[in-house]
């Protein structure tokens, strides 16, 4: 049978089969669980939180793009806010540049995160940088400078 990519990809997710019916506007039964049996996965269970996450989601509402940058296709904020992309997950607002830095990093991110690249809309895990980074790099370039200078 032919599984439809946007179904198939919700079930590797970890969706329900009535998330994903009431998601994708199709019939659990005649759709979806069909689809679930095709891939080989197992049913969902009634009462357990999706398996989805945060990162899930990031991968989900991000396109490659040359030169190594990773488009954000998501929600943005304010402009007056920086139009900071984000997501809603688990009750929450994620920024994408905090969940960009934890997929590289593995580590909860200190302070602000902020794009490394100019690049607009750039989230890529290796284009964003926390404050102990960003300290990091300025101790560099003060190291590379103040040799010079001597
Ligand atoms: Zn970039």
């Amino acid at each position: 049978m032919k599984i439809r990519a946007d179904i198939a990809e919700l079930l590797h997710a970890g969706l329900s089969d009535r998330a994903i019916a009431r998601q994708l506007s199709v019939d659990a039964k005649k759709t979806v669980r069909p689809a679930r049996e095709a891939l080989g996965l197992p049913r969902s269970r009634p009462g357990r939180k999706p398996a989805a996450t945060a990162e899930d989601l990031f991968w989900r509402r991000t396109q490659p793009v040359d030169g190594g940058h990773l488009l954000w296709t998501g929600a943005r904020g304010a402009a007056s806010q920086g139009s900071c992309p984000f997501l809603r997950h688990g009750g929450r607002v994620h920024t994408a540049y905090r969940i960009a830095f934890r997929l590289k990093h593995g580590r909860e991110p200190e302070g602000r995160v902020t794009p490394t690249c100019a690049r607009d809309g750039c989230v890529a895990p290796d284009h964003v940088e926390d404050r102990r980074l960003r300290e990091r790099t300025q101790a560099t370039f003060d190291a590379i400078f103040g040799a010079v200078s001597q």
